[in-house]
């Protein structure tokens, strides 16, 4: 299949739109990582992102609207602590798991009860979803590797098996958005992401954390996210969280390292390591660190690295977001310094 390279402005997005309306699937920029966007309410054209992607077909999908009224036809209830979520956050990168309407395909939701919901606020994202309909759209990246968050990483995964790709630059919060069942009581956080959960709690009060956030699921446990049971973010590389301060990390990496392995390391570190760095932003800055932790994760595969030292970040603010795609990538091992 060819894929057509898309800009950003007017026409094009009407072009992506056309394609949407007879059921292809469009790559878009979104705020968190780029989206890989089919009609949400047409299960075939659906089905072609599952495909595209190699996705597990039990792995429900988020579906982005571009306007508030649009929540009525995808879902059952609106409680009132998802308006007040929904005033607070969207436009923004929040998603709101809500029961369902008969609106939604099974391909959508997986076959569960409940559907994700998100308001994006990128305007070329919200200009699509205007011209055509609300759209499903997962990462746009083939399954199990680190979501994209440039226009390159979703030509590296997607050329030739996709419709179309809207350049839209490079993604702003870098990493997938934050995630909330509001269909149980309370409500309950199942992925971290730009929407801190503290933010969350000033805005509702209770909000747990689901275990599978920060722990792997246990033997037989099962997922109250779907997308929490695979392996994720993963690149070729082996990734190796070590968890100490700065002198016990550089000195166990200035001892161990080999040639062939990296380092992820915080701005600070420069300088002090003798195998080859890859920063990804100060210690304490943790938005720089989720913006930019995709891009170098696939930056080792580019290099052709066989293990990536990194820090284990910080569970605080947007940390617990880089944390929570880091271990995922580390296949939950942590050395202890
Ligand atoms: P992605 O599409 O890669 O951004 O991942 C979306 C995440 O939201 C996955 O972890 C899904 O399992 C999760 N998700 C989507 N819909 C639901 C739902 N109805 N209930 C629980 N989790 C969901
Ligand atoms: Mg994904």
């Amino acid at each position: 299949m060819e894929t057509l390279i898309l800009s950003s402005d007017n026409e094009d997005i009407r072009t992506a739109a056309n394609i949407i309306k007879a059921g292809g699937i469009v790559a878009m920029p979104t705020e968190t990582v780029y989206g890989l966007a089919a009609d949400a309410l047409n299960g075939k054209a659906v089905r072609k992102i599952f495909q595209a992607k190699g996705r597990p077909m039990d792995n429900p999908l988020i579906v982005h609207i571009s306007d508030i009224s649009q929540i009525h036809l995808l879902v059952r209830e609106f409680p009132r602590k998802a308006e007040i979520l929904a005033d607070r956050f969207w436009p923004g990168p929040l998603t709101m798991i809500l029961p369902k309407s008969d609106k939604i395909p099974d391909e959508v939701s997986a076959g569960l009860d409940t559907v994700a919901v998100r308001f994006p606020s990128h305007p070329s994202a919200l200009r699509l979803i205007s011209l055509s309909s609300p759209l499903a759209a997962p990462s746009a990246n083939l399954s199990g590797s680190p979501s994209p968050t440039t226009v390159r990483h979703v030509c590296d995964d997607m050329t030739g098996r996709i419709d179309a790709i809207i350049d839209g630059g490079d993604c702003d919060v870098g990493v997938e958005s934050t995630v909330i069942t509001l269909a149980q009581e309370p409500p309950r956080l199942l992925r971290p992401g730009g929407i801190t959960v503290e933010q969350l709690r000033e805005a509702i009060g209770e909000v747990i954390i689901d275990s599978a956030v920060t722990e792997p699921l246990a033997e037989g446990q099962k997922a109250a996210s779907p997308g929490m049971k695979y392996k994720h973010y993963a690149p070729d590389a082996e990734v190796i969280l070590l968890d100490g301060d700065a002198e016990k990390f550089i000195e166990y990496i200035n001892t161990n390292g080999k040639d062939g392995d990296a380092v992820l390391c915080y701005n600070e570190d420069l300088g002090r390591l003798r195998l080859p760095c890859i920063p990804i932003g100060s210690e304490k800055d943790t938005e720089t660190q989720a913006h930019r932790l995709f891009s170098a994760l696939r930056e080792t595969d580019r290099l052709g690295i066989k293990q990536v030292y990194a820090h284990c970040p910080s569970k605080e603010g947007v940390g617990l977001a880089v944390y929570n795609r880091m271990i995922r990538a580390a296949g939950f091992k942590i050395i202890r310094l």
